[in-house]
């Protein structure tokens, strides 16, 4: 059967249903290039306005997955089970997941991204570490992951190139935020993975893509979708991201706080989420049959040393100094550092988390556009959460920074997200809802 993409939009555009021919058709245009940037932009934009059902946004996710290759990890034995976060500021659970769940005895291979805008990235974090490849290619990512049960890499020129071009288009067309256009995205990538089973960690709130816990949970319930449609188990939770995870945000020093958990210590919030995290995963990696006891095995892993030791040699699988991650202060030598004080008392009632991640791009930690460079040494140490109170003189955050001309902007970033009440505000909650279980 032949198509028509003007007929196409045309029929999208007067909210027609699109069938699963006509979005592969779609697709094969936009990869051999025989669909013209202005007409799949015009298709794009004209999705983001009318949306897509279920059944359509299911077949755009299969077109863009069969765009590539996928990875045979029959030759591994046990279960595989990955996790995948929507991106957050000081979201840094993916280092702590990964060698915790391979040490209670689930597989876990992971593909990850590097950071855009606000939020961070795995690759970058791990990159900070001197020697540490991501760029394994898919003989070496089993080699490693057969050893360690878990290896982490960055994707291929070959996982789904029709996101590749598609994720271009609609960065400079401004039709990124679209449900089905992010949950085809996501997953196209992911289901690469030959997986047994999927643990998705949606964030909601001023530091996350999506910023409300409705917005959230129609993304997560999408992504669900997809994935038990593909036969892999998924699980998403609807995380709170009002607030830095952890302390840290930068490269380095998202590493240094990892460490700390996975030695069973660190921030009670950041362990607490990479436990359950963990915990989920292991169940659908049927290495536990109940939540409870999940978690058990996983807090045992942090407690007993054997969760820092997965850690300890991946990097080494992966080329990484060891000695950095022993000694992660080894990682800030030459960083220069100026803490910053809150000039009132009160309870910190509001964080606005986006500016945070922003003052961590403007000090080299991030990029704004794909090809810029970061600076894995510098970041921010946030010291308070929601709800503390804090008194004038308390140290607010500490900055490690390496030029004079940022740090001014940036202490007035940091300054500025902050807002201190007289009364205590709300808990806070970190897990609101737990979709596919
Ligand atoms: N992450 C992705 O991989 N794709 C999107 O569209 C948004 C976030």
């Amino acid at each position: 059967m032949s198509f028509s993409i003007t007929e196409i939009i045309k029929k999208k555009r007067n909210g027609g249903v699109l069938l699963q021919e006509e979005i592969q058709f779609f697709i094969q245009g936009v990869l051999d290039e025989s669909i013209a940037a202005y007409q799949a932009s015009a298709l794009l934009m004209t999705i983001y306005f009318q949306g897509m059902n279920d059944e359509e946004t299911y077949h755009l996710f299969e077109a863009m997955l069969n765009s590539g290759k996928k990875f045979d990890l029959s030759d591994i034995s046990g279960k595989k089970v990955d996790k995948h976060s929507t991106g957050g500021v000081g979201d840094k659970t993916s280092l702590i997941v990964a060698p915790l769940v391979a040490a209670c005895g689930v597989n876990v291979p992971m593909l990850s991204g590097r950071g855009l805008g606000h939020t961070g990235g795995t690759l970058d974090k791990l990159e900070s570490i001197p020697g540490f490849n991501v760029q394994l290619g898919v003989e070496r990512f089993k080699k490693v992951l057969r050893a360690n049960q878990s290896a982490m890499m960055g994707q291929t020129q070959d996982i789904a190139p029709a996101d590749r071009k598609l994720y271009a288009l609609r960065d400079v067309t401004g039709t990124v935020e679209c449900l089905s256009l992010i949950a085809s995205s996501i997953m196209s990538k992911k289901m690469v993975e030959d997986l047994d089973g999927l643990v998705l960690d949606v964030k909601f709130g001023n530091g996350a893509f999506m910023k409300t816990l409705e917005k959230a949970k129609e993304l997560a319930e999408v992504l669900v979708m997809l994935g038990e449609r593909k036969g892999v188990r998924t699980r998403a939770l609807l995380t709170n991201m009002n607030q830095p995870l952890g302390h840290c945000i930068g490269n380095a020093l998202e590493i240094q706080e990892s460490v700390e958990v996975l030695k069973g210590e660190g921030p009670e919030d950041l362990r607490h989420l990479s436990l359950q995290l963990s915990a989920h995963m292991l169940v659908l990696g049927e290495r536990a049959s109940s939540l409870n006891e999940a978690q058990e095995l996983a807090e045992n892993a942090l407690n007993n040393g054997e969760a820092f030791g997965r850690f300890r040699s991946l990097v080494a699988l992966q080329e990484g100094d060891v000695k950095y991650v022993e000694n992660p202060q080894l990682l800030f030598e030459g960083v220069a550092m100026h803490e910053i004080h809150f000039e009132t008392s009160g309870y910190l009632s509001s964080i606005d988390t986006e500016a945070l991640g922003l003052a961590g791009v403007q000090l080299g930690a991030g990029r704004l556009k794909v090809e810029d460079k970061v600076d894995p040494q510098v970041g921010i140490i946030f010291h308070k959460k929601l709800g503390n109170s804090c008194k004038k003189g308390d140290k607010l955050a500490t900055i490690y920074f390496r030029k004079e001309k940022n740090l001014v902007e940036v202490i007035n970033k940091v300054q500025g997200a902050v807002q201190l009440s007289e009364q205590a505000p709300e808990q806070y909650s970190l897990i609101k809802e737990i979709i596919g279980i």
